[in-house]
């Protein structure tokens, strides 16, 4: 299982490592960058505007600040946070 950990460079720029499994260092950074006119650009392979990387940023924003530090998503569908409880999951998820 592939992992992915994000971090906020600035307001308007985010980068995405990537980690296969077992690995300790990344294999690919993916840089997503959002736009004074508010469209969002994520320099991954796939090159569409809703990528799996972009929506795994959103999920990451509507968590608490404080809450956002360590977390680690899979690319399963349903990719979840370790950081936070099934309760919490179950309310970002709805
Ligand atoms: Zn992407």
């Amino acid at each position: 299982m592939t992992n992915y950990a994000i971090r906020e460079v600035d307001k308007n720029l985010t980068e995405i490592a990537k980690f296969p499994s077992g690995e300790d260092t990344p294999t690919e950074v993916y840089r997503i960058q959002r736009h004074l006119e508010g469209s969002i650009v994520c320099t991954c392979p796939a090159y569409i505007a809703n990528c799996k990387h972009i929506k795994m940023l959103e999920r990451w924003l509507k968590l608490a600040p404080s809450d956002r530090i360590g977390v680690v998503f899979n690319d399963r569908k349903d990719a979840f946070f370790h950081t936070i409880t099934e309760q919490q999951i179950k309310e970002l998820l709805k």
